[in-house]
């Protein structure tokens, strides 16, 4: 578990990033201590590096995006993590998101459908000391069967509805966090699953890639 302490010139920078992330309501101790300590620069591609530090969405290639960490931010409170669980992501993207879940959860394994990415997110998790996070390569619509259930997963991707095997890959009392698309607008919910009892909460406007799989938007459809 967790992102082993690598010796970077960047520690100022990071702290400064913690700094803007408090001051945009974040307080989760662990989530703040997971930005403070996970090498954002290591994720980002090279010539964006001085820029890593800064509260934006930057472009990672292949036409996708790192998000932007106050973003991310709610997204891993909203998961409300407390170190014990087993964690599946949905979209790798750049593998940094993966980086700070690791550092919230015992285990976490996160499914990304362009090898390309999963290949580059991979090398930045290894490069960043980064232990207990698996990155496969698929379509996480459908979750990751041979593994579940999990007590936290989280969908970077929009998608028109809620995959079905994601709910049922959920164990009970686990929280699944995504960005649910309806005309033109997103809408971050946390659905959190008590016995037979599913609930939704909206959690507000999001602004995500699509989700293509099966259970998300088709290929042709984006
Ligand atoms: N949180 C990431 C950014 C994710 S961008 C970060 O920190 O960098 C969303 C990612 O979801 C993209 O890499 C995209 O390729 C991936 N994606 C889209 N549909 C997917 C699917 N069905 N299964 C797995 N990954 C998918």
């Amino acid at each position: 578990m967790g992102s082993g302490q690598v010796a970077d010139s960047f520690g100022g920078y990071r702290t400064r990033l913690v700094e803007q992330l408090r001051a945009n309501g974040i307080r989760d101790l662990a989530v703040l201590h997971a930005f403070a300590t996970v090498p954002r620069h290591l994720f980002v591609p090279e010539a964006l590096r001085r820029r890593a530090y800064e509260d934006v969405a930057l472009p990672i290639g292949n036409g996708q995006t790192i998000s932007q960490p106050t973003t991310q931010a709610r997204y891993l409170e909203a998961l409300g993590l407390r170190g014990q669980e087993r964690v599946l992501e949905v979209g790798t993207g750049s593998g940094y998101q993966t980086a700070l879940l690791a550092s919230l959860a015992s285990s976490v394994i996160s499914v990304e459908r362009l090898p390309g990415l999963a290949a580059e997110a991979r090398a930045a998790l290894k490069a960043a000391s980064v232990t207990g996070a698996t990155v496969v390569v698929g379509d996480g619509s459908l979750g990751w069967r041979t593994l579940a259930p999990f007590d936290g997963i989280l969908v970077a991707a929009a998608s028109p509805v809620v995959p079905r095997p994601l709910l049922e890959q959920l164990s009970d009392g686990g929280a699944l966090v995504i960005p649910l698309q309806s005309g033109d607008t997103q809408h971050l919910f946390r659905i959190t699953k008590r016995g037979a009892k599913v609930t939704e909460e909206d959690l507000g406007e999001a602004l995500f890639v699509p989700l293509v799989g099966r259970h998300g938007f088709e290929k042709g459809e984006v």
